[in-house]
């Protein structure tokens, strides 16, 4: 006899809202373009501090891609004084200077309304550094669409790191059997997973027109704007 789950018509990007009241979400993939962060790091970075170091961008790329690899999943990766002090180039202020960049993912305000009507709590949750939150937060104007943001920065441990989630949840109540998160990266879904957060969903599509992300056996929409749906009745 196969087993259950085989004959279960799967409908995995469908949340029983009925059992969720409070929706952590990520900002920069989830609710935010990563177009943003991705060309800010890749290339705008690079092209900046080839111009301090007379070096060509391609050449400056190459020198930095692997400082920005051995830092990844440290707390250091995501934060602007770090990069600051490592590149000596004021990371705060290139990041300011590009704001008008920062976009929200297509459907991804409309959802927070779409939660809010409904009474979920909406609950910002964060790698980025806390300047940098607050440089999209002015531009975007995240703030009134949520009811709290946290850095993770303010708990010393990225969201990748078993130690974060319960630092997180005694700070920001929440029941992890009534709660839903939702992520595009997968050391992160994986840590609020072992946190025991009943429902999680994966973002397939972190970038606006980029590929699709790797999910791995995570339930995954291709943007959060699908998780919106009303049981029927
Ligand atoms: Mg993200």
């Amino acid at each position: 006899m196969r087993p259950m789950h085989d004959r279960i018509p799967r409908r995995p990007e469908r949340i029983d809202w009925q059992a969720v009241d409070t929706v952590l979400l990520d900002m920069d993939g989830t609710l935010l373009d990563l177009g943003f962060d991705n060309w800010f790091w890749q290339q705008h970075v690079p092209e900046a501090y080839a111009r301090l170091h007379r070096l060509e961008p391609g050449a400056a790329a190459e020198l930095l891609a692997p400082r920005f690899r051995a830092a990844q999943g440290s707390l250091a990766w995501y934060c602007i004084e770090h990069w600051s002090r490592e590149l000596t180039l004021d990371i705060g202020d290139l990041k300011r200077a590009a704001r008008e960049r920062v976009r929200f993912l297509p459907g991804a305000a409309d959802f927070l309304g779409w939660l809010a009507l409904r009474g979920k709590r909406r609950i910002l949750v964060t790698n980025a550094h806390p300047q940098t939150l607050a440089i999209k937060d002015e531009w975007v104007s995240l703030g009134p669409l949520l009811d709290e943001l946290h850095s993770s920065h303010h708990y010393g441990r990225p969201k990748e790191d078993p130690e974060f989630w319960p630092r997180l949840a005694a700070t920001v109540r929440f029941d992890p059997l009534r709660t839903l998160f939702v992520d595009d990266s997968l050391p992160v879904l994986r840590a609020a997973r072992n946190f025991g957060i009943a429902h999680i969903r994966a973002v397939r599509h972190p970038e606006l027109g980029g590929p699709a992300r790797a999910t791995g056996d995570f339930a995954a929409v291709d943007s959060i704007a699908e998780l919106a749906h009303d049981d029927p009745p």
